[in-house]
């Protein structure tokens, strides 16, 4: 038992390999102590004195009914960027005030669905979508809206761009002369009431000046607003996009310093243009799953191409993890009863899917394997379960919770007959 405990490896203090025997792989599994401790740093850290935070949930990083439970336990608000994404939200009991509703191109129903239960926030994306809003809602009806800007900046891992064209699908640019009749509009509707912008630059950003310069041009944005149309922008929410390590290259700033010299620097700015302090919204989805999440997967073999290509083939794919085929992605894993052993051994992890891009892992140090080891693949707790597939009709894999020795499972691994269910 003691070698055991050295050698093999653990999440939520249960075996990796104790979790696949009893669920099955591929498996993802969540340790919710982690979720939780994100939750609770992102709390904590993004407070300031005198001005008002708010942290919300990126729920289409990862999105459960038990996900919902542990956002709300949590404390933290619900971004949702879709009606199926509502409706899971709903279903959760959600509290629907605390409920941001975004996308680009909300249908009617949507829309409709957002009014009926009266959500915190919808976030209207451009012009259309507010002259669909003022034909559906009813003199009855009241709904808070932010208007998604575009402030010319992307970012993505270690840059950021700042583009004199905006082509983005997302929002109206604060370039666009048009935006501010837009937000002249919005503010004259008796039911429909204007609170401030959204806006959200990208994703996986692992530089802090990305979001300084972000937080820095829609300030600016909402004075000039102000001074062209008298109406104050009172909340302004900033997005998600803070980056998470997936391998030892990816080197995350540290949020708990990082959120008070933010608001810090929002404050002075502020103070600088003469507007009152807006209040200050955050949207982490990545940070608060995706170092919370494994994927389990049994080894059946390996196989030496004639090229001399070693692969490691397991038995999940691109269905169930998406992100490397779709962003060339890295990850870190180890094998469960080896995951001390170091190797120079390099390897190519892939499924079981019928496409040469079906990769889990491009190129992966691991010891050598046996058949039926479990391979572990680490930070996949965002955007891999909702992003999951039936391509080949493979099944989706069941997610389980862990914490304190303990697991249950939240999701169930799909079945045949859930294969077939629509099909006439
Ligand atoms: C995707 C998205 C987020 C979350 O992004 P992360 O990179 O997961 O933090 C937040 N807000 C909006 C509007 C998004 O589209």
């Amino acid at each position: 038992m003691e070698n055991r405990q050295i050698n093999e490896f653990m999440i939520g203090g249960i075996f990796a390999s104790e979790l696949a025997k009893k669920y099955q792989t591929p498996l993802y599994v969540m340790d919710e102590n982690k979720i939780r401790n994100q939750c609770q740093m992102f709390h904590k850290s993004f407070c300031y004195p005198n001005i008002q935070t708010e942290v919300i949930y990126a729920s289409k990083a990862f999105l459960t009914l038990a996900m919902c439970q542990l956002i709300k336990e949590e404390g933290l608000s619900l971004d949702v960027v879709s009606s199926g994404e509502l409706y899971t939200a709903i279903k959760a009991n959600f509290p629907v005030e605390k409920i941001y509703f975004h996308g680009n191109n909300k249908s009617k129903e949507e829309l409709h669905m957002a009014l009926k239960h009266q959500i915190g926030r919808l976030i209207i994306d451009n012009q259309n979508e507010f002259d669909l809003l003022t034909e559906l809602i009813s003199e009855d009806e009241q709904i808070n809206v932010l208007l998604r800007i575009n402030p010319g900046i992307e970012a993505h891992t270690h840059e950021y761009i700042k583009t004199t064209k905006n082509d983005s699908k997302f929002g109206v640019s604060i370039y666009d002369e048009d935006t501010i009749n837009l937000i002249k509009k919005i503010d004259k509707h008796p039911s429909i009431h204007f609170k401030g912008f959204h806006s959200h630059i990208g994703s996986q950003i692992l530089k802090e000046d990305a979001f300084f310069e972000h937080a820095k041009v829609v300030l600016a944005f909402a004075k000039k607003v102000k001074i062209a149309t008298h109406v104050r922008v009172e909340e302004m929410n900033l997005g998600g996009g803070f980056g998470v390590k997936y391998t030892d290259s990816d080197q995350p700033f540290s949020y708990e310093t990082f959120f008070p010299r933010f608001l810090d620097m929002i404050v002075n700015e502020s103070r600088k243009l003469n507007v009152k302090t807006p209040k200050v919204m955050i949207e982490p989805g990545r940070a608060i799953v995706a170092e919370a999440g494994y994927t389990l997967y049994t080894i059946s073999g390996v196989k030496e191409t004639y090229g001399k290509k070693n692969y490691i083939f397991v038995d999940g794919s691109m269905a169930d993890h998406m992100r490397t085929a779709l962003y060339q992605a890295t990850y870190h894993a180890v094998i469960a009863n080896k995951h001390q052993e170091t190797s120079k051994k390099t390897y190519t992890v892939a499924g079981k899917a019928c496409e040469s891009g079906d990769v889990i892992i491009r190129e992966i140090n691991l010891p050598k394997p046996n058949k039926d080891d479990i391979l572990v693949v680490f930070s996949t707790g965002a955007y891999h379960y909702s992003m999951s597939s039936n391509y080949n009709r493979l099944l989706k894999p069941a997610v389980v919770f862990v914490s304190e020795k303990t697991s249950r499972l939240v999701v169930k691994r799909e079945t045949y007959e859930d294969l077939i269910r629509n099909d006439l």
